[in-house]
């Protein structure tokens, strides 16, 4: 049995409002104990609010992105020092609508992840393959390849980082990975980190893409997926609460 505690993470992606997210914030803190590790990333501009709502609480709050640079003329981008004085536990980084949408490739991934942890703030580093991709038979070389080049740039800290393996395909079109599919890779990249790091067995990967209160049981169950980034379905208290307690 592992000692992995669970992590379920909410990626509320640019949605929320300052009356949206005081309902939302509540409605996950009534709904504690939870036996997960719990944690929610929000836009930027509401981390100061959310940090003031969960600071008394274990609930843990994050970024959806950071910046690789330490600081200076970037306008728009926030740093890791900044996203550590807002008190994120998390930042994700790598996100396949950031990969997509903003041309992140590997080694700003990888440079983003290492900025993260240099402030102490856990990198997220999202990993997964597009449909094309799966169905070319690519999967395991396209996962891998990412998270090498985030292993090398953390080099001795590799271990510090949690990895969540989101199939593109999968997220948010209601299309899940069977569990099966979800753990097969989940194995694959736990090997990768226990020949980079040799602590792969303590690391935490989440599974992500189309988590619902019905399917995370089934997923958090195999013996590799150790939770969930969880996008649409934590946008809803009732929803992310029955997944946490999944
Ligand atoms: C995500 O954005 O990380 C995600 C998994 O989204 P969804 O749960 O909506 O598929």
């Amino acid at each position: 049995m592992s000692t992995r505690k669970k992590l379920v993470v909410g990626n509320w992606k640019m949605h929320g409002s300052r009356p949206a997210n005081a309902e939302l914030l509540a409605g996950v803190l009534a709904g504690r104990p939870y036996g997960a590790e719990v944690a929610v990333c929000v836009p930027a501009v509401f981390l100061t609010e959310t940090a003031a709502t969960l600071a008394a609480s274990d609930v843990r709050w994050g970024a959806q992105d950071v910046s690789a640079h330490e600081q200076g003329a970037y306008t728009g981008e926030v740093s890791a020092a900044m996203l550590a004085e807002c008190g994120c536990r998390y930042a994700i980084v790598g996100h396949s609508e950031r990969r997509a949408y903003h041309a992140e490739g590997d080694m700003l991934v990888a440079q983003k992840a290492q900025a993260a942890l240099a402030k102490g703030v856990t990198p997220i580093v999202c990993v997964g393959e597009t449909l094309a991709e799966r169905e070319a038979g690519q999967t395991e070389a396209v996962v891998k390849r990412q998270l090498s080049a985030v292993i090398h740039q953390l080099t001795h800290c590799a271990a510090e980082m949690v990895v969540a393996y989101e199939p593109v395909w999968a997220i948010g079109t209601g299309r899940t990975a069977t569990p099966e599919q979800a753990q097969a890779v989940h194995a694959v990249l736990r090997a990768q980190l226990q020949a980079a790091t040799g602590h792969g067995e303590r690391m935490r990967i989440l599974y992500g893409g189309s988590v619902k209160a019905d399917n995370a049981t089934a997923l958090f169950s195999q013996p590799d997926i150790d939770g969930g980034l969880i996008g649409g379905a934590s946008l809803k208290a009732a929803d992310f609460i029955a997944i946490c307690r999944a």
